[in-house]
């Protein structure tokens, strides 16, 4: 019947990383799906990302000790972590959250939720890249967190310790070692630690289009638009509505990344969701670069070789939705990876160096929201992934799945819960 929204398909709202694995686990269930996008599936955060599988990525952005930092962050445009004087009044009960929650027993407890998410990473990615025939774009090469020199490694105890304490196996990689892993990496650099079991995406958009279109083939529905709001009935949303019109649906996702927080909100749940902007540059057939996807910690950037060319993706940029890119952020990223890799792009060839501006969905705990909506039965939320949603897709989509089915989740959500705030 026309409009029964218990006949309608499940209708996911954003084709990123997220939404796409979340359609492809309701597939695999036989659920019939509708996935929604105002743009071209891949085209948020999800396409220029620096496409690391880590499961080390546990380390939350507010560590302990942050608070001393945030003056530099207003004076200085160009360094890895910035906050535009213009939207401090706007991100300011943001930025006191992400300050409440860098204490030593939050920064244990937001670890390890992420060490649940992001462990099982590329396990869940398997079945989803061999059915989309895309098994050429996930790759379990390591990554390696470089450091500056042998006093920074040193330093960088306590995160190693995070990580060791969540089951992560690191390998230290000193001297002559770390140059016959990285030929290209400049001489002044000794120190580096490696991650075997992390693995990365080699062109993430790619990844994005392969999952929708697979999810095409197989009989979802995938609509452009721009998703306004609901129509409900009681407990339960019975429609989606677009710019265009009312799409009934029996279940809902929201999977927005950093656009999520107006959807969650008319579904009974407001979170503090903001953006920390990224940037990358690509370079076209790079003379130098990595083998082994990079963390560069001092810089805070990442090096990750790609099917594109050498992507350097990287910092935080705390300024909204709107305000127009800082390009000189991006030149940062370059100039640092000439610095790491000697020889890399000696000219400023506009032909083969190409610039991007991200959105990351970042909650001020650095832990997304995953989990039914407070006030909707039948409403979902799946977004926030802040730095990590590149790994996390996959288990999210699982998460979500089980979900619906009525299973318990494949990983513990509490941590995820949009009530935490
Ligand atoms: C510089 C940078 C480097 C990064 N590196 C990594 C990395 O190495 N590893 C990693 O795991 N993660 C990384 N990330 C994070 C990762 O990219 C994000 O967490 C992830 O892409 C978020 O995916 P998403 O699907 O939630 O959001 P998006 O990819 O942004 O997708 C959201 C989609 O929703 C759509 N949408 C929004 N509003 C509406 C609406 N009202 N109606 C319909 N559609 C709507 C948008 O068009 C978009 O397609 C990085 C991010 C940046 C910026």
């Amino acid at each position: 019947m026309p409009g029964d929204s218990s006949q309608a398909p499940i209708i996911v709202i954003g084709a990123g990383i997220i939404g796409v694995c979340v359609t492809a686990y309701l597939q695999r269930d036989g659920y019939e799906v509708t996935l929604i996008d105002h743009g071209e599936p891949g085209s948020g955060a999800s396409s220029g990302n620096g496409g690391i599988l880590s499961g080390s990525s546990i380390i939350p952005v507010g560590m302990p000790g942050v608070a001393a930092k945030v003056p530099g962050w207003l004076l200085d445009a160009e360094g890895p972590f910035t906050l535009r004087w213009s939207y401090l009044p706007h991100i300011a009960p943001w930025l006191l959250r992400f300050l409440r929650g860098a204490t030593r027993a939050k920064v244990e407890v937001q670890a390890s939720a992420l060490r649940t998410l992001l462990k099982p990473s590329l396990e869940n990615y398997a079945p989803l890249v061999r059915d989309a025939s895309a098994t050429h774009l996930v790759h379990q090469h390591g990554q390696l967190y470089l450091y500056a020199n042998e006093q920074s490694f040193s330093n960088d105890v306590r995160n190693t310790d995070i990580r060791r304490r969540n089951g992560v196996a690191i390998e230290d990689v000193i001297g002559p070692d770390l140059h016959d892993l990285e030929p290209d990496l400049g001489k002044s650099f000794t120190h580096a630690r490696l991650v075997r079991a992390n693995g990365h995406v080699s062109d993430p958009r790619a990844l994005v289009q392969a999952l929708a279109a697979h999810a095409t083939a197989r009989g979802a529905t995938l609509l452009r638009g721009r998703v306004t709001g609901f129509e409900c009935n009681g407990a339960q949303v019975t429609a989606v509505v677009t710019e265009e019109r009312r799409h009934a649906a029996s279940r809902v996702v929201v999977a927005c990344g950093a656009w999520s927080k107006p959807l969650a909100e008319q579904l009974g749940d407001r979170v503090p969701l903001d953006t920390e902007r990224g940037y990358n540059v690509v370079v076209k057939g790079p003379e130098k670069g990595p083998r082994t996807p990079t963390l560069y910690v001092d810089g805070s950037f990442g090096a990750t070789p790609m099917d594109m060319g050498l992507r350097l993706v990287g910092t935080v940029e705390l300024a909204g939705l709107d305000a127009p890119p800082n390009w000189k952020r991006a030149d940062v990223l370059l100039k640092q990876g000439r610095v790491l890799y000697p020889g890399l792009a000696p000219e400023d060839d506009a032909s083969r160096i190409t610039r991007w501006l991200g959105f990351r969905p970042s909650l001020p705990d650095s832990l997304p929201v995953i989990g039914p909506s407070s006030r909707f039965a039948n409403a979902y939320y799946a977004f926030g992934h802040g730095h990590v949603g590149m790994c996390g897709g996959s288990t999210t989509g699982r998460v979500i799945a089980d979900l619906i089915a009525g299973r318990a989740p494949c990983v513990p959500i509490e941590p995820f819960s949009p009530k935490r705030f």
